[in-house]
């Protein structure tokens, strides 16, 4: 058996306008990978090498794989999406053989974007990760071995992503293999302000929703929370429509039906 059951290529359909926020590390992104893939002559003709590997740090659901499958929607390139759990398997070899199985199908695919979330499940400094009976290990020595071995006109590029970044194995960061480094942080109040544009450009607003106001309220509150809010607030529009009309009458009434801000509010208490 393979590590991985197999090795899923597409070219995502999430784009920059799908990412409240996170202008600078939009344009972080733009600059490290969609430039090389869209003008390799200025690289060419500056002397520039294209970035093989890009470690985005920050805390969970800030975006981060959103914002992968956002630059490779945009550099019109394939996507390779692989957990780092998935690429521990017990069985000696085959956790390697996955590895080599992702950066060929990336290779034959190319422009791929290989990504690998929660790489500090595997890549952890040596001895950080107990019990793992060295399995992270050689997927690490694995990882390099493809990295180094990647030509930057490969046009093969990788994301990983992590929470903590101080776990990671230095080997992995160094010039050449994962050396350019972006932050996404945790939205400020005007970045969750868009987030919250984002999450309801498609849902009936009542008049009363005051974005702004909701901004202010979820001080802390990162994308996947602000998510979750316009979810259960829908929610709530959804339960209170449905109690107050009859099945034959949803139809006729279901244009009227309005997300309000009490909604919102109540979502978030
Ligand atoms: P993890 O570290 O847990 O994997 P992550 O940083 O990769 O998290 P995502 O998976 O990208 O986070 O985000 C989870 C969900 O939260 C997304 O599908 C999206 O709906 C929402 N979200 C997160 N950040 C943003 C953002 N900046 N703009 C819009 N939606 C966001």
């Amino acid at each position: 058996p393979s590590a991985l059951r197999e090795v899923f290529v597409e070219v995502p359909d999430t784009t920059w306008e799908d990412v409240g926020g996170l202008a600078d590390t939009k344009e972080r992104l733009r600059e490290t990978i969609q430039w090389p893939l869209e003008y390799p002559e200025v690289f060419e003709e500056l002397d520039m090498q294209a970035a093989k590997g890009v470690l985005m740090y920050g805390p969970p659901g800030t975006g981060k794989t959103l914002l992968a499958k956002a630059v490779a929607n945009e550099s019109e390139s394939n996507f390779i999406s692989i957990k780092g759990p998935e690429l521990l398997n017990k069985y000696v070899g085959e956790s390697e053989k996955g590895v080599r199985e992702v950066f060929s199908k990336a290779r034959e695919n190319a422009p791929t974007i290989v990504f690998f979330d929660e790489i500090d499940s595997i890549a952890t400094e040596r001895g950080k990760n107990s019990g793992d009976s060295g399995v992270g290990e050689r997927v690490v020595s694995q990882l390099l071995t493809e990295l180094d071995g990647l030509e930057s006109l490969e046009d093969v590029v990788v994301i990983a992503t992590t929470n903590r970044p101080d776990l990671i194995d230095s080997a992995l960061l160094r010039p050449g293999r994962l050396d350019r480094h972006v932050h996404v942080p945790v939205p400020d109040e005007t970045a969750r302000r868009r987030i919250f544009e984002v999450h309801t450009r498609n849902k009936p607003l009542a008049d009363d929703v005051d974005l702004d106001a909701l901004a202010r309220k979820t001080e802390g509150y990162v994308g996947a929370d602000i998510e979750a809010v316009a979810r259960e607030a829908s929610m709530n529009a959804s339960r209170e429509f449905i109690g107050s009309v009859t099945r034959e009458e949803v139809g006729e009434s279901v244009g009227n039906v309005r997300v309000t801000m009490e909604h919102f509010e109540d979502a978030l208490s």
